[in-house]
């Protein structure tokens, strides 16, 4: 094997790449039975954990609170007797220890990329990564993109952010170390869609990363343009950074629209090797990656991990990280899992149904949990349907009302195809959701597009209830 898992963290062959006709990366890996695999991923773990407490204050203080240590795993189902990590308390470690916190388990001087969030709830998350871990990331990325289908002969479009944002560059090195050619075009200039889509119709790239948002948004701006977005031949597309991929209406629309595969991936910035959910060429639901980065669907409450078939939050431990290693980071995505086989011969665990929501945007409409993700599955299985909507939360007479603005497709310009549009959005919606929306039509191009992560829903009743304190005062 190219791949020496005696030694922690391991070390990959950086030559290494399997005959293009193979199906599998490391199929010793993919394939291993998963008591075995549970062996090696308990042996990775021992070493992982004890890299962390002989080296991070934060993890030291928060085990030793919890009465735990690197001798405490005895076995994989030790792990949960170890604290999970909120986003939160990385934050405060960082304000406390800036800029990486004291969970940076390397020499700063060895951090080779600062990486960030956004920063959009409160102060940004500072990513600090080691030139060893960038590499071990370049290994994992190629050998789950090769499970994607990609190959050396590919050539992959990357339209995302090239900023502090994780996500394009995760791509860009797995891209890179697979041996494909990538091509790094970017998003979010003014005008860079309409650039993109003529650059990829001379170059006829044969794969694409982005968010699913962005995708049906370089279609439409094809289509604007005279050109089906068929033509451009893609035969692979990837995605992160939203469930869109995974929300089988949306994952239809894509493969139609550009006819090529649509593949499903993404953990966390935190997570990075961020690929470790992902999807194989069979698109059965997320792989998870269990020998790279180990990951339990668990309870939202206590964070115990659930059986398989059970839905939770994905809590994940990375197995080779040196530098800001997360144990036990609670992702507060929700997700189903099972251990049913896959077609591929991939034996590990999946999502069926991806992450398709969040534990805090489900959000609550006359007693039922509502997910943005159930919406849009609905809304894109509609004929006629323009592409684009919007939830609004209100409250009238101290009911709650759930009014979704629904773009019509150019097609539906007459008020009887409308009001049949209307009529069987209604329908679905209130047998999916278990509430009756008000559904109100516009036309299409109405909404605001994204280049990003889609934010839909908007919940005005705080609004309410802030008015119907000043009232009463
Ligand atoms: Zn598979």
């Amino acid at each position: 094997m190219n791949v020496d898992t005696s030694v922690w963290p391991p070390r990959y062959d950086p030559t290494y790449r399997p005959d293009p006709t193979a199906d599998f990366w490391f199929p010793e890996l993919e394939c291993l039975h998963p008591g075995a695999r549970d062996a090696l991923i308990l042996d990775k773990l021992r070493r992982q954990v004890a890299w962390a407490w002989e080296r991070s204050p934060f993890y030291r203080r928060k085990w030793d609170a919890a009465g735990v240590s690197p001798a405490t795993l005895q076995s994989l189902e030790d792990l949960a007797k170890f604290p999970v990590v909120q986003k939160a308390e990385l934050r405060l470690s960082q304000a406390a220890a800036p800029p990486y916190g004291e969970y940076l388990c390397i020499d700063p001087g060895e951090v080779v990329r600062i990486h960030g969030t956004s920063g959009t709830t409160g102060r940004p998350t500072v990513f600090g990564l080691g030139s060893e871990d960038w590499g071990r990331i370049g290994e994992a990325h190629a050998r789950i993109l090769w499970a994607a289908g990609i190959r050396p002969d590919d050539r992959v479009l990357i339209c995302s952010f090239f900023s502090l944002y994780l996500g394009s560059w995760g791509a860009l090195c797995g891209v890179e170390r697979l041996g494909a050619t990538a091509f790094p075009f970017g998003a979010g200039v003014p005008g860079q869609t309409l650039m993109a889509v003529e650059w990829a119709r001379e170059l006829k790239p044969t794969a694409f990363y982005g968010t699913p948002s962005y995708a049906l948004h370089f279609a439409e701006t094809s289509r604007r343009e005279g050109i089906d977005p068929r033509t451009f031949g893609l035969r692979t597309l990837f995605f992160s950074g939203e469930p869109g991929a995974g929300i089988p209406a949306t994952k239809r629309l894509i493969e139609e629209t550009f006819g090529g595969r649509c593949v499903d991936m993404g953990s966390m910035a935190e997570m990075t090797p961020w690929m470790t959910n992902a999807e194989c060429r069979h698109r059965t639901g997320m792989h998870l990656w269990q020998d790279l980065v180990y990951t339990q669907v668990c309870a939202p409450e206590t964070f115990a991990p659930l059986p398989f078939g059970a839905e939770g939050t994905p809590v994940y431990t990375h197995l080779e990280r040196t530098s800001q290693p997360m144990i036990r980071l609670v992702s507060g995505d929700l997700a189903r899992w099972t251990d049913e086989p896959c077609p591929c011969g991939r034996t590990y665990p999946r999502l069926p149904d991806g992450l398709y929501g969040r534990i805090d945007d489900m959000f609550i409409v006359r007693g039922e949990n509502i997910y943005p993700s159930a919406i849009e599955d609905t809304l894109r299985a509609l004929e006629g349907f323009g592409g684009e909507f919007r939830v609004i939360v209100s409250r009238r007479e101290a009911m709650d009302e759930l009014l979704i603005r629904v773009e019509y497709a150019a097609s539906h310009a007459d008020p009887a195809r409308q009001a049949k549009l209307s009529a069987t959005a209604t329908a679905r919606l209130r047998v999916r959701l278990g509430v009756h929306p008000v559904v109100e039509l516009v036309p299409e191009g109405t909404l605001p597009r994204t280049e990003f992560k889609a934010c839909r829903v908007i919940d005005d009743r705080d609004l309410y209830r802030r008015t119907l304190q000043e009232v009463r005062r």
